[in-house]
């Protein structure tokens, strides 16, 4: 038997072996309250995603509305308009999400014209 030492993020209970993978997961972490993930993005919503390519429709998948793709993995570190809430995407609806990129988009409007 080999005792190996482990890693557990402080806001949830997930465990990893290396160190570094903790620090990105903690980073993401749904549950960290300064954590950066889409699925607690103000954008994003649970829908049905029309996939024009193979002509089928994806059901309740994680979508973001600012894109209208589905949300394939975390960009909210890189991305400008993340913004977290505290609902997570499975709790927003298609016009809240929208309703935030309108207000984004408008607020960006404001800040040029001044
Ligand atoms: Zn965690």
């Amino acid at each position: 038997m080999t005792e190996k030492l482990m890693y557990k993020c402080d806001h949830c209970r997930k465990v990893m072996a290396t160190v570094a993978g903790m620090e990105r997961h903690e980073k993401q972490c749904l549950h960290n309250p300064d954590g950066h993930n889409c699925y607690s993005c103000d954008k994003s919503f649970l829908g049905d995603y029309d996939d024009d390519c193979s002509y089928s429709v994806a059901h309740d998948v994680p979508i973001c509305a600012y894109t209208q793709d589905i949300i394939r993995e975390n960009f909210a570190d890189r991305c400008c308009g993340y913004k977290r809430t505290d609902k997570s995407y499975h709790n927003r609806t298609e016009k809240d999400a929208e309703a935030a990129v309108d207000a984004e988009l408008n607020g960006q409007e404001v800040q040029n014209a001044l």
